[in-house]
């Protein structure tokens, strides 16, 4: 039963029984309908309350219905909303925890709302890249003002109850109900009920008016505001349009023409992108062959080991979730070091308004400083982050194996490093997991849980559920060298440098691929990073893979010292102090002189081809960790993208958006670019699985 349905002495009560969030999809859509008419026809009902079971009204509609015959089959939930308008005994929302969506525009066709204190109201469509396409658009301006009512739904974001219920003049709830919700809301279903039956008329949102003094001004004036915000996505404008459509037009017009935007948005790839992106981040939590109830260990103190870059930043996300951590350090002046810029970081953000000096007081105090391996006997969990060199790994997991308590979990951060050869130098194998940070540790969002081949399942469930209370978004990796992200980086990388040599300039790729949507391109990336990473991996591998081929022109660079912003110079010039990239007269000239010493004559190259070469290269091996287990979804990898490489969220990760293109396209692409004499054919070769999708006409993700 996805609605219950008891009798209150007069008053009917139908309530939303359908976990996680009561969400609107069909089956409750039916059980509601349903009951309604049940209670429209029995003589002893005075008047219907509708509420939600459990922590909240609803979720509102089910958004994996989207798309599908389930989402318009009757009753939809405008045919719904308008069975619930059109009652003849009054239909009372009873509102608690939250209402969101379509819950709320439900609640909108209610003749009355009374509300919990603290519940949580939002029409959050547009984060989605919709609008509220079930009357909200038109609903709630005519109950709130217009102001606030838009505010609402372009930005999405939640208001609480009580803040709604003291506006004056605007009445989205008649009553916020203090003790019991439901007695409280049959009590007052009950007496508008009797007064109906004495010949009260039922109060409608559609019969009242939306009002702005003087609407073409204010909209025009949000338009702009809107622009300049929503640049990427068409959403936040459409939103304008139906709410000023509410204002100017009768409500049914208003609600064709919600309906037309709604069905128009829904079809942007904007809006797929975002829902992908939405449902990636769900799914990426969950992994094929760890079951959802595995039991977690305990997690109540953490050890670092190593306070520099990372270190630093790795501890601070604890310490912010209130897990009492203690660092660990070879030498005092690092530990002193480490310890000076994780308050500063904390001084800027009290600075900046965004910490209470007393919270950060209560962090500082969670922190222990040690050096010494005994200090780490009672963590939980302990985490490496030292220099990026086995021969130390070896020495700091051989130490931990000796403190660390049974059960205790052994995390490295190594971006490069084969984790099975880390957790072979402790006894317990099945303890140890990769936890890949990224740089800034407190401030990226993205952790690439790498799985060991002997790492236990209790483990990776443990380091998930904690990755959902440090906020970060974590995603599954096997090991292979540079993991998902950095391993797809190389590839894109490559063909940067191949671009150089065949006629680009560092600004040219970076502008086109910037104006693709990602936040840096991949020479000011490079300059942020610090171009000397990249310079010791490609010495790496001039060793183990020396056929493999790039460009010389990252080598030249760094052979002059430019390392990027921290040496002033890079693939551009930097004033001092600033980090404004300046073109380089003299990288472009070491970039034109390295292409004549290969007999290259330079041929202009168009934004779209920079743009393809450089996504696509990303597809491609995308794939291939998809082939081989390392990756174990296609939305895995763009939740990686967009969560720590800046790919741009409008169009879902490379995956995402290699299906968008079509992938008998993308083979297409990858088929001419590898006719180019200057790239490199092998490169080109699609990897299998894409080969064999493009074949079937069939995509990487859902
Ligand atoms: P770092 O040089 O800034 O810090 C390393 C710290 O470890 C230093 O403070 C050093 O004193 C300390 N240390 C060295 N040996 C030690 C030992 N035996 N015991 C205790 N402390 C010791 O390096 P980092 O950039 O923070 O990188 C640390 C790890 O994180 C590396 O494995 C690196 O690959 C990885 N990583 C770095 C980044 C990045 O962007 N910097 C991103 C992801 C992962």
């Amino acid at each position: 039963m996805a609605v219950r349905y008891d009798l209150h002495g007069e008053v009917a009560v139908l309530t939303l029984d359908n976990p996680p969030v009561n969400g609107m999809g069909l089956a409750t859509r039916r059980e509601l309908s349903a009951g309604l008419e049940r209670a429209l026809a029995d003589a002893e009902v005075l008047a219907i309350v509708i509420t939600g079971a459990g922590k909240l009204f609803s979720g509102g509609a089910d958004i994996k219905e989207f798309g599908s015959d389930k989402a318009i089959a009757e009753p939809n939930l405008h045919s719904l909303i308008r069975q619930v308008e059109a009652a003849t005994k009054p239909v009372v929302a009873a509102i608690h925890g939250s209402c969101m969506g379509g819950g709320l525009e439900l609640s909108l066709a209610c003749h009355y709302r009374v509300a919990a204190p603290g519940t949580q109201v939002a029409l959050p469509e547009v984060k989605l890249g919709l609008l509220p396409g079930a009357g909200g658009t038109q609903r709630l301006p005519r109950v709130l003002y217009v102001e606030t009512a838009l505010n609402m739904i372009v930005s999405g974001e939640a208001v609480k109850s009580e803040l709604l219920a003291s506006l004056p003049g605007q009445k989205l709830f008649d009553q916020i109900v203090d003790g019991e919700l439901v007695a409280g809301a049959a009590a007052f279903a009950a007496a508008k009920g009797r007064e109906h039956a004495a010949g009260a008329a039922l109060p409608r949102v559609r019969d009242l008016k939306a009002r702005h003094a003087n609407p073409d001004a204010y909209f025009q004036f949000v338009r702009n505001t809107v622009k300049a915000m929503a640049k990427h996505f068409p959403a936040p404008a459409r939103c304008v349009d139906a709410v000023e459509a509410a204002v100017k037009r009768d409500i049914e017009a208003g609600l064709a023409y919600e309906r037309e935007l709604f069905m128009a948005l829904m079809f942007t790839p904007e809006s797929q992108a975002l829902r992908h992106a939405f449902f990636a981040e769900r799914a990426a939590s969950r992994i094929a062959d760890v079951p959802e109830d595995t039991p977690v260990r305990s997690v109540t103190r953490v050890g670092v080991v190593g306070a520099g870059t990372m270190g630093g930043g790795i501890t601070m996300n604890f310490l912010n979730a209130g897990i009492p951590v203690t660092l660990l350090e070879s030498k005092p002046e690092a530990l002193e070091r480490g310890v000076a810029t994780i308050r500063r970081n904390y001084e800027a953000q009290v600075r900046k308004g965004k910490l209470k000096e007393d919270q950060y007081q209560q962090r500082l105090a969670l922190l222990k400083t040690t050096l010494a391996y005994e200090d780490l006997r009672d963590a939980d969990l302990i985490i490496e982050a030292v220099f990026e060199d086995m021969g130390v790994k070896e020495q700091v997991f051989r130490a931990l194996d000796e403190v660390a308590k049974p059960g205790a979990i052994l995390a490295s951060n190594t971006s490069t490093l084969d984790l099975d050869r880390i957790a072979a130098f402790t006894k317990r194998p099945e303890d140890v997991v990769g936890l890949h940070f990224f740089s800034p540790a407190n401030v990226m969002k993205l952790l690439e849980v790498v799985r060991g081949a002997q790492t236990a399942k209790d483990v990776l469930a443990t380091v998930m559920q904690l990755a959902k209370k440090i906020r970060k978004t974590a995603v599954v990796s096997g090991v292979c060298d540079g993991f998902i992200g950095n391993r797809m980086i190389e590839q894109y990388a490559r063909q940067a440098g191949f671009l150089l040599d065949e006629g680009c300039t560092p600004q040219q790729v970076d502008r086109a691929i910037e104006a693709f949507g990602f936040a840096m391109g991949p020479f000011r990336m490079g300059d942020l990073a610090g171009n000397d990473i990249g310079w010791a991996i490609r010495k790496r591998r001039a060793v183990e893979q020396p056929q493999l081929r790039y460009s010389k022109t990252a080598d030249l660079l760094c052979e002059r010292g430019r390392f990027g912003q921290k040496t002033g110079a890079g693939w551009y010039d930097y004033a001092p102090g600033r980090r404004d990239a300046i073109a380089s007269p003299l990288v472009e000239e070491m970039v034109a002189r390295h292409r004549a010493e290969l007999g290259i004559a330079p041929r202009a190259i168009a934004d779209d081809e920079i743009v393809h070469r450089l996504v696509y290269a990303l597809v491609n091996e995308g794939a291939r960790l998809l082939e081989e287990g390392i990756a174990g979804k296609a939305s895995d990898i763009d939740m990686v993208y967009l969560t720590g490489y800046g790919f741009p969220l409008w169009r879902g990760g490379p995956m995402c958006y290699a299906d968008g293109q079509g992938l008998f396209n993308v083979v297409q692409a990858m088929k001419a670019f590898a006719r180019n004499p200057l790239d490199d054919a092998g490169f080109w070769t699609p990897a299998p699985l894409l080969a064999r999708l493009a074949a079937e006409g069939r995509r990487f993700t859902a």
